[in-house]
């Protein structure tokens, strides 16, 4: 299953103009966005409903990057579910006066191992996890390590996560699905994206 999702048109000041596309209402409450699905969003501030503070600075980034682009931007992301691991691509595109459409599509999606449910905590928390909005993985508090939310031990009830961007997405590498298990550390070392900044399309 892959193709259009959804889509938003940004006034200069990232606010939404208009919204919608085939899957908007069933992508926003996938991704627990559930503030995007059904309200009437004209005027919001698009990062009144982005969490974390990297991802928004991230995101303000990366729109004012496509704004002097020109020809837009173009950048792969994760955008899971509690059951799967879904691939998708963002892609803007200035539309004049400082306005841009940001279109989302779906490139690829596998089953999660098993099913993991994050939840965006409040403020810090000494214990827990950070999510990278990005790649969607998980680092336990205390650790260095960035991994799939299913390479944890299986839990019960949803993971209490706080949002960030992670040092390889920082650095532009592009967000992917896992490589298979049957590949080596050492095999699959070799096989990682190139730190590139988004690419224009
Ligand atoms: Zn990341």
């Amino acid at each position: 299953m892959s193709g259009f999702e959804s889509y938003y048109l940004l006034d200069a000041d990232d606010h939404i103009l208009t919204w919608g596309g085939p899957r908007w209402e069933s992508a926003a409450l996938a991704g627990g966005a559930t503030t995007l699905a059904g309200g009437d969003l004209v005027g919001q501030s698009i990062y009144a409903h982005v969490a974390g503070h990297f991802t928004q600075r991230f995101l303000r980034a990366f729109f004012a990057e496509a704004r002097a682009a020109r020809t837009g931007l173009k950048r792969a992301y994760r955008c899971d579910s509690p059951n799967a691991k879904r691939l998708f691509e963002m892609r803007a595109e200035p539309m004049g006066d400082g306005a841009l459409r940001v279109e989302h599509w779906l490139l690829d999606e596998t089953p999660m191992a098993f099913e993991v449910a994050t939840q965006e905590t409040r403020g810090a928390v000494r214990l827990g996890h950070m999510r990278c909005s990005m790649c969607n993985r998980l680092r336990r508090r205390g650790t260095r390590e960035w991994r799939e939310p299913d390479a944890f031990p299986q839990g019960s009830g949803p993971v209490a996560v706080v949002h960030t961007v992670c040092e390889g997405c920082r650095r532009g590498v592009a967000a992917r699905l896992p490589i298979p298990a049957n590949l080596t550390p050492a095999a699959s070392a070799g096989s990682t994206p190139p730190a590139a900044p988004p690419s224009s399309s």
